[in-house]
């Protein structure tokens, strides 16, 4: 599989003609190549953006709906086909990619598509003074998305629809990693009548093809998910071109578990929300924090359902952890692994590589639970984005909402009680841009969706998202 760039509806090989390998992560062995795009491939991309914006910037909103709409039905209707390349390429089990993956990339089609039909703009009458104000919302013109591995096609879409619906054209470059996904959403674009050059999409490496989209003069937004340090790189390099900016960062998000929890189903949650995609989801909660007088029981009970789990190829239907996104990946979770004694950890289940039948080069690693005694050892203070949480107890409310705040980061936050006030105490107080209650990566994609701290600068989802892609100008009528 030789993947090419979408550029201008067309599918084109890097002007350098360099390709880079890409991997099979469940085998470990190379199975197609993707361009090494440089900045004259980003430059062709802006080019073709930037012709198609005018006319695509004034097509009624309707017209932008339907097309928005038959991609998600495109989608939806391709779902094997692309669950199954959405496993191949990042080494998740296709049972998770067939469910969440694929059906959410369609839905992030389907809801801007509907939300663009209901966006809105203010006015404001100065009474008094005789003058009338509105606010336009228009396109900002070509932006750039730029995605990580994690939720190759989930994440890439989550910018790109908002970003055309809102009338702007586009400049995408996925994840190194994981492109094959994004490279067949080209087909589907075409297929459903999207007009040339609204979406382009540029493949290759960070420093090279994000970097020259992310300098490019003329490219005003840049709207970003990936690692903290990239988003801060990103910044030092777009906020002085006054770009707009939307980062949504790292994680290490607390699962705090009370004793008056539902204790069934907040074990069941915590199994999925410390490993459901490898624990490589920002939003796993990898720092479990459980109250002294369950925390026996707790250990117990969890390192008894990890170990149930199956570790095995992402295309076994009982497959429950799949491979690591890449062995640079696996090496960098085994590192903190490694340091867990050190650290004054003690690992209560898993630390090890599998080797899985048939399938002996693949990346796989154990779910693994490690006992901390202090959340300022690196293994809690770090992101290590793969299978491994940390456990420790607590014995006070206010002990728990110290520890859970107590990081550099603040994307989401888990809590499990069934008290009313201390639900209100912890959702005011903890230091996140999402807090879960009883429950773990419900989503409606109406509410903002971001992260405080190190953790990003912004918010995506709904409207928040439809006015990120948008510049407001306010008019000021004055009238006798
Ligand atoms: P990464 O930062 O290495 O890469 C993300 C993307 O940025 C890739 O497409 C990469 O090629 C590109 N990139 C790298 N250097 C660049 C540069 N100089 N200029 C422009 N683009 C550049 O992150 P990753 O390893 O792909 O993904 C894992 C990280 O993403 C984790 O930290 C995880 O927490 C984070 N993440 C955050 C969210 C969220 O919503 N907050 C969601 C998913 C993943």
């Amino acid at each position: 599989m030789n993947i090419k760039n979408y550029i201008n509806g067309e599918f084109l090989s890097p002007i350098n003609e360099n390709y880079i390998d890409n991997y099979n992560p469940s085998i470990g062995e190379v199975y197609g190549t993707i361009p090494n795009s440089t900045k004259e491939d980003v430059a062709l991309a802006y080019k073709a953006a930037s012709d198609a914006f005018p006319e695509w910037s004034n097509k009624t909103l309707e017209d932008r709906s339907r097309i928005l709409i038959r991609i998600s039905e495109l989608l939806e209707a391709n779902l094997e086909r692309f669950a199954n390349a959405e496993a191949k390429d990042n080494g998740k089990p296709v049972s998770l990619a067939s469910v969440v993956d694929i059906p959410r990339s369609a839905s992030n089609f389907r809801f801007f598509a509907n939300a663009i039909t209901q966006f809105s703009s203010e006015s404001h009458e100065s009474i008094g003074l005789g003058a009338v104000n509105f606010t336009l919302r228009q396109p900002i013109g070509v932006v750039g998305c730029i995605s990580p591995w994690n939720l190759p096609l989930y994440l890439f879409t989550w910018k790109i629809a908002p970003a055309i619906a809102a009338g702007n054209c586009v400049v995408a470059k996925p994840s190194e990693v994981t492109p094959m996904t994004a490279y067949l959403l080209g087909e589907i674009c075409n297929e459903a009548g999207l007009p040339k050059g609204v979406l382009n999409i540029v493949h290759g490496l960070g420093q090279t093809t994000g970097q020259a989209i992310i300098e490019h003069p003329e490219v005003k937004a840049i709207s970003f998910t990936g690692g903290t340090a990239t988003g801060a790189h990103i910044a030092r390099t777009a906020a002085p071109m006054f770009k707009k900016l939307s980062l949504e960062l790292g994680g290490k998000n607390p699962n705090v578990i009370f004793a008056d929890s539902d204790y069934d189903k907040m074990l069941t949650t915590t199994v999925r929300s410390s490993f459901a995609n490898q624990g490589q989801i920002c939003l796993c909660g990898s720092r479990i924090f459980v109250e002294e007088s369950i925390y026996e029981q707790f250990k117990k009970d969890f390192v008894k359902k990890v170990s149930e789990l199956k570790i095995g190829n992402p295309f076994d239907n009982d497959t429950n952890v799949g491979a690591l996104v890449s062995k640079q990946h696996l090496e960098k979770v085994k590192s903190y692994i490694d340091i867990a004694e050190n650290e004054g950890g003690r690992i209560l289940y898993g630390g090890n590589r599998v080797v899985v039948e048939g399938s002996e080069n693949g990346y796989y690693l154990q779910p693994t639970i490690i006992e901390v005694g202090d959340n300022k050892c690196v293994l809690n203070q770090e992101e290590i984005f793969g299978p491994v949480v940390t456990l420790m107890s607590f014995k006070t409310d206010k002990e728990a909402l110290l520890l859970a705040n107590d990081v550099k980061y603040g994307l989401s936050a888990t809590l499990w009680t069934n008290n009313l006030n201390r639900t209100m105490q912890f959702s005011k107080q903890l230091n996140t841009g999402i807090v879960w209650v009883n429950t773990w990566m419900l989503r409606d994609l109406r509410t903002p969706f971001g992260g405080q701290k190190a953790s990003g600068v912004g918010r995506e989802g709904g409207f928040e998202a439809l006015r990120f892609f948008t510049e407001p100008k306010n008019i000021c009528i004055k009238y006798e």
